[in-house]
């Protein structure tokens, strides 16, 4: 019987996220058993080679790339999941919200304590580079989203158990401990 293909991306997030799914040690070995892996970092499959049942995004959405991305994804698994809080409600890069982009470029590139070479006042421009969103968005504002995984990052235990109860049908009762964030 083919197994379920999971797929992975990290878009406006640090792959804090990705290193929590890998936390969950030796059942990695049981994940593989249990499932086949295609386009993902941890694999570096760079594009769809199949239809994939269940999709994992970490991070939200800060830029053209990251929303094109997020709708590949939609359009290639059947099931999307946000992991982790970028995903969620956009995380740490929102917190760039509420400023101007204009205010945030002047600041990454021109006036800020740790600009220290930019002599011609270069803001980068080419066409070529993704065009930043006037504010960071959840994904869930972007594409409809199927299951939310919170944390920062995500327990390794609340992944595995996830993982495990999506693909064998069983119901998630995750425990205590892998849902408190102190
Ligand atoms: Fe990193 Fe936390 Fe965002 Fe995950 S939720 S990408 S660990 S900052």
């Amino acid at each position: 019987m083919s197994k379920p293909v999971v797929a992975t991306a990290s878009l406006a997030g640090c792959f804090g996220c990705h290193m929590s799914l890998l936390d969950i040690d030796d059942r990695i070995l049981q994940l593989i058993d249990l499932v086949e892996f295609n386009k993902s970092p941890d694999d570096d499959i760079k594009t769809f080679t199949k239809q994939c049942d269940i999709g994992i995004i970490e991070g939200g959405c800060c830029n053209s790339e990251n929303v094109h991305v997020l709708k590949e994804f939609r359009k290639n698994c059947k099931i999307l999941i946000s992991l982790g809080e970028c995903a969620i409600m956009g995380g740490l890069p929102a917190m760039r919200n509420g400023i101007p982009v204009k205010d945030c470029l002047e600041e990454a590139y021109l006036k800020g304590p740790t600009v220290d070479e930019n002599k011609k006042k270069i803001i980068p421009n080419d066409e070529e580079l993704p065009m930043i969103l006037d504010r960071v968005y959840a994904n869930h504002e972007i594409v409809k989203i199927d299951y939310f995984l919170p944390g920062c990052p995500p327990r390794a235990d609340l992944i595995w158990d996830a993982l495990v109860a999506l693909v064998t049908g069983k119901p998630l009762n995750p425990a205590y401990e892998t849902l408190k964030f102190d």
